[in-house]
């Protein structure tokens, strides 16, 4: 078996070291002896929706998206919306969240989105939404706790259409009025946590890898179990910084 990722845009969009969270997707593939790919698509690359099973958005600046997100829409929002109505994975982090929506509206400018998630955002006045966040969400094996970072000024508000990635257990979530978080269709994932994500919260990542190898070969595999006792520090010290 191989994993098939493919970061959109890795250049421009990964701030907080996003890009991380690729490292741990391969560590992760490696001790298991699953194979791992690994391809980036920048401006202007079009993007095949059968060559690889788990797509990938980092954050990033607004400065960063205005770069990217007509570039995206034009030449690759075609592809990533057939992967996703395929059942690929898609996980987007924050600015690349932010991107799966209609549009990002940044006072009289609004950037387009892909439009694959019913959400709109909106960079409304006040303070940034910063600061460790814990998230409790249900991915099919009962709630579990999502702990991690935020940092961001645009308000992300989801449509009818759009189910959250799970619920604010403490920090801001979506907008910090809802008690929301993220968003989730068939598997595609939105969320606001950046950095180390995946890192720490491991078991985010074996779902991810597990959904995107069961696109692949037609069946989800049961993943070894790995030594994970700095996986779990890391998610238990995530957990106390948010106090949850
Ligand atoms: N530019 C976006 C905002 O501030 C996203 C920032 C980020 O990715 N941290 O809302």
């Amino acid at each position: 078996m191989e994993l098939r990722v493919l970061s959109l845009y890795p250049d421009q969009m990964n701030i907080y070291a996003d890009r991380g969270n690729i490292l741990f997707l391969q560590r992760r593939c490696e001790w298991r002896g699953i194979g791992f790919v690994h391809d980036g698509a920048g401006p202007g690359e079009p993007v095949d929706p059968g060559t690889h099973d788990l797509f990938y958005i980092g954050g990033g600046q607004d400065r960063d998206q205005r770069a990217v997100a007509a570039d995206m829409v034009a030449s690759k929002q075609e592809a990533i919306a057939a992967a996703a109505d395929d059942g690929a994975v898609l996980l987007a982090v924050c600015g690349g969240y932010q991107l799966l929506g209609h549009s990002y509206q940044l006072g009289e400018e609004k950037l387009p989105g892909l439009g694959i998630a019913d959400l709109e955002t909106v960079r409304e006045p006040g303070a940034r939404l910063i600061g460790n966040i814990a998230i409790e969400a249900d991915l099919g094996s009962g709630p579990k706790l999502i702990a991690g970072f935020e940092n961001h000024g645009g308000r992300t508000y989801l449509g009818p259409g759009a189910r959250p990635l799970g619920k604010v257990v403490s920090g801001h979530g979506n907008n910090d009025r809802d008690g929301l978080e993220g968003v989730r269709r068939d598997n595609v994932i939105g969320t606001y946590l950046h950095g180390p994500l995946l890192p720490k919260n491991a078991w985010l990542a074996d779902h991810l890898i597990a959904l995107a190898l069961e696109r692949r070969y037609g069946t989800r595999p049961e993943l070894e179990p790995l030594p994970d006792e700095l996986e779990a520090a890391a998610h238990d010290s995530a957990r106390r910084a948010a106090q949850s």
